[in-house]
């Protein structure tokens, strides 16, 4: 009688949510659509009767974690990955029989993100080990740490269902590990929101405290930004200047706090508390916005910054500038970027993924290979060292400073900061590396021990008659570079 009950209950959540779901998936093609379907209706039958710790059916956990990544608009087999991720953990289907239904891709995402499995965060000596192996298959394929990252947001939305020690545990990995992979991949929406969803589990006091102190200034600062805006919005038409988008954002409670911690920054002294964006079409328009901003507002010094062309390391492109509220003279940032510049602000590498299976070509994509610190990550993964140390040296790389510069390709190579032209000469090849004599940056000729900056344009120049000399390990800052020379070296007996 019960199972009844539940049964028909089931069906109904299953209705429900699949009406829900598919208006996500709207931008898949028609084929795309029905593999998703199949994937969603294997999976509900697979966990079935199911529940979380929340009372609520188990098949609303991979939806939720997939609409995520529908946001981005990512492929079809990530997709479907995402909703199938707990079921060969779970249930009774095996991912054998994933890969019949779905296809090796499917399978193999799927596979990836089981094997990262559920290794208690510091508890327990297998986490490295398990830490190991999940940069090994980010390496593989990025798209696993996409969905593992999704998974991870939904089961810290529903963390108060937990006992507290597991509550503890699990937020902590979240902020020591989860947070800074998103953040180097720029996806910076999911780092944010992983932050605040683990401020209050992990600093109640603090986080009540803050959230006292910050409320009414936040909401001060909201109206102020109402009004700016439509100030803005009539200036843009006055000017005949095009923009798709403008809008008002209050910045993230768990990043303002950092900031007052960190910099000892007043609250009522920081200018992005809420920041305006103008979002354009393209990149010329940024600039005209910028200059009708300098021309009609009161600027404050020195706080035009221009990331467009200087893009932050982890590939962060916009124009910021701060400007004083013509009633209140309280100062506000705008931020002017496009479209594209926005969604890969908010997503990044998962956002060029989006635009690679769609758009292709033009875009830099920031394939894995070419994110040379998840390279490191794996090297790291595979030197005996122990889990103690290993776990110290991952926390340090990943959060160590990265530069990313561009080949006249406009391919992306991610480089330790700090690196020269003769480390990106042996990053792009040993043959480009070693006849490597000169270089030009940004169409300037510079020697092969110039540091290169985010966002430099290089281009190698080479001789075939040129050699390796012993000094050029003096040259270079990364290990794989020296012990590239070094190697030639040893080869031709120096
Ligand atoms: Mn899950």
């Amino acid at each position: 009688m019960t199972a009844n009950i539940d049964n028909e209950s089931l069906d109904i959540a299953k209705e429900q949510l699949w009406s829900e779901f598919v208006k996500y998936v709207d931008y898949l093609d028609q084929d795309g659509k029905d593999f998703v379907e199949l994937a969603f209706y294997q999976m509900c039958d697979a966990h079935g009767l199911q529940r979380r710790k929340s009372g609520d059916f188990y098949i609303l956990h991979p939806v939720r974690a997939t609409i995520t990544l529908c946001k981005i608009g990512l492929d079809k087999d990530t997709i479907a990955g995402c909703l199938l991720h707990d079921v060969p953990e779970d249930t009774e289907v095996t991912l054998a029989q994933i890969e019949k239904n779905f296809g090796r891709e499917v399978a193999f995402l799927v596979s990836g993100v089981t094997k990262l499995g559920t290794v208690k965060y510091k508890g327990d000596q297998r986490y490295a080990e398990n830490l190991r192996k999940m940069f090994v298959t980010m390496s593989q394929d990025l798209r696993v740490i996409f969905i593992k990252l999704a998974d991870r947001l939904h089961n810290l939305e529903t963390l108060e269902h937990l006992p507290r020690e597991k509550q503890q545990r699990i937020a902590l990995e979240s902020l020591e590990i989860y947070a800074p992979i998103a953040e180097r991949l720029g996806m910076g929406k999911l780092r944010g929101e992983i932050e605040d969803l683990v401020f209050p589990y992990l600093y109640p006091e603090r986080y009540n405290e803050f959230i006292e102190m910050s409320a009414l200034e936040i909401n001060i600062r909201k109206e102020q930004v109402t009004s700016i805006i439509e100030n803005l919005k009539v200036l843009l038409k006055k000017t005949h200047l095009s923009y798709e988008n403008i809008h008002g954002r209050a910045k993230r409670y768990y990043s303002i706090y950092k900031k007052i911690v960190d910099r000892e920054v007043d609250l009522e002294k920081m200018r992005d508390l809420v920041a305006i964006r103008i979002i354009t079409n393209e990149v010329g328009e940024c600039y005209e916005v910028l200059s009708m901003i300098s021309r009609e507002f009161e600027i404050l010094p020195n706080s035009t910054k221009d990331y467009i062309s200087h893009p932050k390391p982890n590939g962060y492109q916009s124009l910021h500038i701060s400007v004083l509220d013509p009633a209140t003279k309280v100062p506000f940032e705008i931020q002017i970027r496009t479209q594209h510049m926005h969604e890969f602000c908010e997503y990044g590498v998962a956002a060029h993924w989006a635009y690679k299976e769609g758009k292709s070509s033009k875009t830099q994509l920031l394939e894995p290979e070419n994110l040379k610190w998840i390279t490191e990550l794996v090297e790291l993964s595979e030197a005996k060292i122990s889990d103690e140390e290993y776990l110290k040296k991952v926390k340090l790389d990943v959060f160590a400073d990265r530069i990313f510069v561009l080949t006249p390709k406009n391919d992306v190579i991610d480089l330790k900061a700090g690196a020269t032209v003769l480390d990106f000469a042996f990053m792009i090849h040993e043959s480009i590396g070693s006849k490597a004599v000169m270089a030009k940056v940004n169409g300037n000729p510079v020697k092969l021990i110039h540091e290169l900056q985010s966002g430099d344009m290089v281009e190698i120049l080479t001789d075939k008659k040129q050699t390796p000399k012993p000094d050029w390990l003096n040259y270079v800052t990364t290990t794989q570079a020296a012990k590239k020379i070094r190697a030639i070296l040893r080869k031709a007996g120096i």
